[in-house]
Order: structure tokens, then C-alpha cells, then sequence
């Protein structure tokens, strides 16, 4: 049992979920060392969600809102984390939403499927084929979902899925804490901002938008600018710890 007064209860909460999701098989072991990493990332970026990642959510809702058919594809971390938060998206942009997994089994797909289902998410199922030029299983798609989507949103995605789908010519999302991963760097916009801050972010934006801040926010996207800044927030705030250590202990 949790207190809820202690000082890192949100984050001790969100392993938890995140265990009894492995131990139910929803979510893959794997999944779990990937949440760690992105929780050392949250750390250096002050575990909120920074000017730069705003901007970021709100040029994702952008491109969103323009697509001619986007499609958010979701992971076993996804669904534990922003199952609800995904309806939500997908109401405010009528986003098609499919599953997709790296450690994919037929019983996975469904468990997750039918998590997203019980959230409320109108999910795009059926018969998947082979269609992403990958070696593993995140080769797995939909031909009239993923495949033909023109706008995809890839949270914690792994960087040679993001390089496939860059490749076929699609504008691609990633939601990254770290931005030095492949994932970060081959995404044509890259959210630095952990997953239950940046989904709500974007469904706020596309409930604001309208069609001439679209069309300018998508005109002015900067990806360099936006890790670039991401980095420094990082080496700022790095910076400024060491920085109060050094001085010793006050007078
Ligand atoms: P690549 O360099 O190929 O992109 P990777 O090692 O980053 O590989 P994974 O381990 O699959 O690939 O990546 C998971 C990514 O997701 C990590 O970069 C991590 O920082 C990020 N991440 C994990 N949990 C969250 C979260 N809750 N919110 C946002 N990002 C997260
Ligand atoms: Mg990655």
C-alpha cells in the first residue's frame, strides 16, 4: 500500500499499474525498462511539460487536424498509461486508432484491444498483414489503417518503426522523453513530455485550433528547435543543481 502523502506517490502509482499490467499480460516485461528509462528523462526535464513541448502538442494537433487520415497507433504502455486520455484524442480529432506491438502475440492484441475498448476507444481491428518494410513484428498493420495513413501518432515508439514509416513518405508523430533516441530524431515532430501530460495536451489544442493557426503552426515546425530545446532544459536544469551544490552550505 501507497501513502498518498508520499512525495513520489504519482510515480509509484503509475509502476504499479504498470506491474499488475505485466502480470496480466498486457503489457510485455520489456515494457517496463522502457518506462524506466523515460522516467529518468521526466526527472531532468522537471516532470512537466515545457514551452517547447506545448508548442509541440499543439503543432501534433495541427497536423492531426489536417491529416486526411490519421491514425494513432498504440503499444502495450499506451494503453496502461492513457487508455481513457486515447478516447478522449480520438473524439476531439476522429483519429483511427490500431494497436501495434513489438512483442506482438495474437492474445496481446486482443487483452489490449479490449482495454481500449472498455476506455471507450472505437478500435481499428481486424485482419493485419505484414505491410512495414521491418523485420520484426511491428511490421504488423492494417492495410486501410497504419498502412494508408498520411498523419501517424507513435507514442514510445522504437526508432527503425519510425524510420520505416518517415520512409514511406508519412508524417510522423513520436511522443519521446528522450530526445537523443532514434525515435526522436527520425520523427518528423517529436513531443518531449511524458505520455499523460502530452495526450491531454494534444486533445486540449485540437479543441482550440482553427484552420489558419493550423495551417501557420505546421508552416513554422522545427523539429531541430524543438529537441534542441528539449536538451537545453535538460542541461539548464542540470546545470542549476550542480551549480547550488557547489556553493556549499548557506551562511
Ligand atoms: P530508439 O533509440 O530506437 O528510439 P529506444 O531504446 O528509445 O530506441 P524503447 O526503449 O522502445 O526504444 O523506447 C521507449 C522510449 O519511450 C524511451 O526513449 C523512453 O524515454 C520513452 N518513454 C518511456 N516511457 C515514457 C512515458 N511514460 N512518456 C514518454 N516517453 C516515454
Ligand atoms: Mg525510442
Amino acid at each position: 500500500m501507497i501513502p498518498q502523502d508520499h512525495p513520489r506517490y504519482r510515480s509509484l502509482m503509475t509502476r504499479e499499474r504498470l506491474a499488475a499490467a505485466a502480470r496480466e499480460g498486457v503489457l510485455a516485461m520489456e515494457g517496463l525498462t522502457a518506462h524506466g528509462r523515460g522516467e529518468a528523462f521526466d526527472y531532468l526535464i522537471g516532470e512537466r511539460t515545457t514551452e517547447s513541448a506545448a508548442l509541440a502538442e499543439r503543432t501534433a494537433a495541427a497536423l492531426i487536424l489536417s491529416a486526411r487520415h490519421p491514425v494513432i497507433s498504440v503499444n502495450g504502455n499506451t494503453a496502461v498509461l492513457v487508455a481513457e486520455e486515447i478516447a478522449a484524442l480520438q473524439e476531439a480529432t476522429g483519429a483511427l486508432v490500431e494497436v501495434n506491438l513489438f512483442h506482438r502475440t495474437e492474445e496481446r492484441i486482443r487483452l489490449i484491444e479490449d482495454l481500449l475498448t472498455r476506455a471507450g476507444v472505437d478500435v481499428f481491428s481486424g485482419q493485419a498483414e505484414r505491410l512495414l518494410p521491418l523485420s520484426h513484428d511491428r511490421a504488423w498493420c492494417r492495410r486501410e489503417g497504419m498502412f494508408s495513413a498520411d498523419v501517424i501518432l507513435v507514442p514510445l515508439e522504437d526508432g527503425d518503426r519510425c524510420e520505416a514509416l518517415t520512409k514511406m513518405n508519412k508524417t510522423v508523430i513520436a511522443i519521446d522523453l528522450n530526445p537523443l533516441s532514434r525515435t526522436a530524431r527520425a520523427a518528423s515532430l517529436t513531443i518531449v513530455d511524458e505520455i499523460t501530460r502530452a495526450v491531454p495536451g494534444i486533445t486540449r489544442a485540437s479543441q482550440e485550433l482553427d484552420p489558419n493557426e493550423c495551417e501557420r503552426l505546421i508552416a513554422r515546425l522545427d523539429n531541430h528547435y524543438l529537441l534542441a530545446e528539449a536538451i537545453r532544459e535538460m542541461t539548464t536544469r542540470l546545470a542549476a543543481c550542480s551549480g547550488s551544490r557547489s556553493t556549499g552550505p548557506a551562511p
